[in-house]
C-alpha cells in the first residue's frame, strides 16, 4: 500500500511547502496510486471520477520535470471545453507558485487568434487548450510542440464523444515521439481504449472506484 503523505514523493521543498499552503495535506487516492509511477516518467490511462484530483496527479508530473529555465512549451493538457481548459490552468497556477515564474497559456476557441497569437510569441512553458483550437495555430505554424515533454489528455472520454478524434491525432504527431502521455478520463470504454492505444507506450492503467 502506498503512502498518502506527499512528502513520500520526490518533490522539491518548496513544492512540498507550496502544497501545504493550498491546504492539500495528503494525496487523493487516484494521486496516490498514479504519481509515483508519473514522477518515474511512465505513461498512464487513469479513470477516476469528478473531483478526484485527477488535475494534480498530471498538473506535479508536468512541474515536477518542467525547467523553468528553459522557455519552450514543455507541458501540453487538450481539454474538451473552455470552461475545463481554464479551470486546469487556474490549478496549474497554483501549482505552480512551488516551481517559480512558470508561464500558462490557455489556447481555446471563442476568442479570436490575434491575442493568442501574440501570447505565444512571448512564449510559455505550459500550453492549456482545446483540440480544434490548438489544431488551428498548428496550421498555422503559430505553436511549436516540438519540445513537448509531457501531454495529457484530460476528460479523453468527452473529447473523444465530441468528435475531436481527428485534432487530437494530428496535435499527438507533432509532439515528439520520446515524450510521456497521461491520459484521465472519469470512463474508459473500449472505443476509446482502441482510439488512443496508440498514443500511450506501454501505459500503468488506473481505476478508482470511490470518490478520493
Ligand atoms: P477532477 O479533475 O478529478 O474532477 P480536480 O483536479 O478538479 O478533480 O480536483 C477537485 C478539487 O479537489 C479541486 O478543487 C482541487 O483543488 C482539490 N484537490 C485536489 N487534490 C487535492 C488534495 N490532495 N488535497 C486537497 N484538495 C485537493
Ligand atoms: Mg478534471
Amino acid at each position: 500500500m502506498q503512502s498518502d503523505s506527499f512528502t513520500s514523493l520526490a518533490l522539491t521543498p518548496q513544492f512540498l511547502a507550496n502544497l501545504t499552503t493550498l491546504g492539500y495535506d495528503h494525496m487523493t487516492q487516484v494521486q496516490a496510486e498514479t504519481l509515483p509511477s508519473v514522477l518515474a516518467g511512465s505513461d498512464l490511462i487513469a479513470q477516476a471520477k469528478t473531483g478526484s484530483g485527477k488535475t494534480a496527479a498530471f498538473g506535479i508530473g508536468i512541474l515536477h520535470k518542467l525547467n523553468p529555465a528553459w522557455f519552450a512549451i514543455q507541458g501540453l493538457v487538450l481539454c474538451p471545453t473552455r470552461e475545463l481548459a481554464d479551470q486546469v490552468a487556474g490549478e496549474l497556477r497554483r501549482l505552480a507558485r512551488g516551481v517559480g515564474n512558470v508561464k500558462i497559456l490557455t489556447l481555446t476557441g471563442g476568442v479570436s487568434m490575434r491575442p493568442q497569437i501574440a501570447s505565444l510569441e512571448h512564449g510559455a512553458h505550459i500550453v492549456v487548450g482545446t483540440p480544434g483550437r490548438i489544431r488551428d495555430h498548428l496550421g498555422r505554424a503559430t505553436l511549436d510542440l516540438a519540445n513537448v515533454q509531457t501531454l495529457v489528455l484530460d476528460e479523453a472520454d468527452r473529447m473523444t464523444d465530441m468528435g475531436f478524434y481527428d485534432e487530437i491525432a494530428g496535435i499527438v504527431s507533432a509532439t515528439p515521439k520520446h515524450r510521456q502521455t497521461l491520459l484521465f478520463s472519469a470512463t474508459y470504454p473500449d472505443d476509446i481504449r482502441f482510439a488512443t492505444q496508440g498514443f500511450l507506450r506501454d501505459p500503468l492503467e488506473v481505476k478508482v472506484e470511490g470518490k478520493h
